[in-house]
């Protein structure tokens, strides 16, 4: 994952890479933040409901405690912007709720983190149903070969009208299409007429979808698989990511304590 990251191109110089769990700090402020959250503010997230119909057997404190956690690792930076996807606009919003009651509670320490979506905020899934996902294994990888994306694509539904070759499409509804637009924008108004028409059909349709994927990839695995030739140097970013990241949680989990005012170990001596 880590190299999907950098080989996508986010520089660990500028943006710090790190392993949650190796910042134990942020389990400490998730704790502390949900002293502050309402059980009610939970119950209502959507995504909450979702998990809990996927797995009615075992809802958990960990699904309905996601958010705060979630919170945590944004307040815990002091993150101010968050690039999020469009389902993750309720956990955004209860996120900034929280601060806010938090700094209303005990004095300002946390900036409400506000939204940053990219041009396409959702990204559906090959099934068309829930988002792109590997949890829903409805996704396409980035690092895929352009045999595995084909296959792929042509796993992915397509306009449930549209019958027969014959059948006109309606590409407007039709989750191929909505792919086009992002991977093959030149040629998204030819293929709308074309399937209107029943000019093409939609295996056709996915074999270009599939062509300009890989193209759009082919950049990004060579940068990937250079990344990979070089021994260590994942765990070297993550290293210096988790030491960079921790210096300043303990800042934070300074300042949030004294708000609090818990007593400091330090204080003892
Ligand atoms: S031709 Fe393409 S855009 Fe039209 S329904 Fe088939 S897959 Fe979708």
């Amino acid at each position: 994952m880590v190299l999907d990251w950098l080989a996508a191109g986010i520089d660990p110089q500028k943006s710090i890479i790190f392993v949650q769990s190796h910042v134990p700090q942020v389990t400490e402020l998730h704790t502390l933040l949900s002293m502050v959250t309402p059980l009610s503010w939970l119950l209502r997230v959507p995504t909450f409901k979702e998990k809990v119909k996927m797995q009615p057997d075992n809802v958990n404190y960990g699904l309905v405690g996601y958010p705060v956690l979630q919170t945590a690792d944004i307040a815990l930076y002091k993150g101010e912007v968050v690039p999020v996807g469009e389902d993750q606009l309720p956990h955004l919003e209860l996120a900034r709720e929280i601060v806010r009651r938090f700094n209303s509670l005990f004095g300002f320490v946390f900036p409400e983190p506000q939204a940053k979506l990219t041009n396409f905020p959702l990204v559906a899934g090959l099934n068309g149903v829930q988002k792109m996902s590997k949890s829903y294994d409805n996704h396409i990888e980035i690092s895929a070969s352009p045999q595995e994306v084909s296959k792929r694509v042509m796993t992915a539904v397509t306009d449930p009208a549209r019958k027969y070759r014959s059948d006109p499409g309606h590409p407007e509804i039709c989750n191929v299409f909505r792919l086009h637009s992002s991977f093959t924008p030149a040629r998204v108004e030819e293929i709308a007429v074309e399937c209107r028409g029943a000019r093409i059909g939609c295996v056709d349709c996915k074999k270009i979808l599939a062509e300009s994927i890989s193209l759009n990839l082919e950049p990004f695995r060579e940068r990937r698989a250079d990344l990979a030739s070089r021994p260590g140097y994942v765990n070297q970013v993550l290293a210096d990511g988790a030491n960079r990241a921790e210096a300043i949680a303990k800042e934070t989990m300074k300042e949030a304590e004294g708000k609090m005012k818990l007593l400091q170990r330090a204080d003892l001596d």
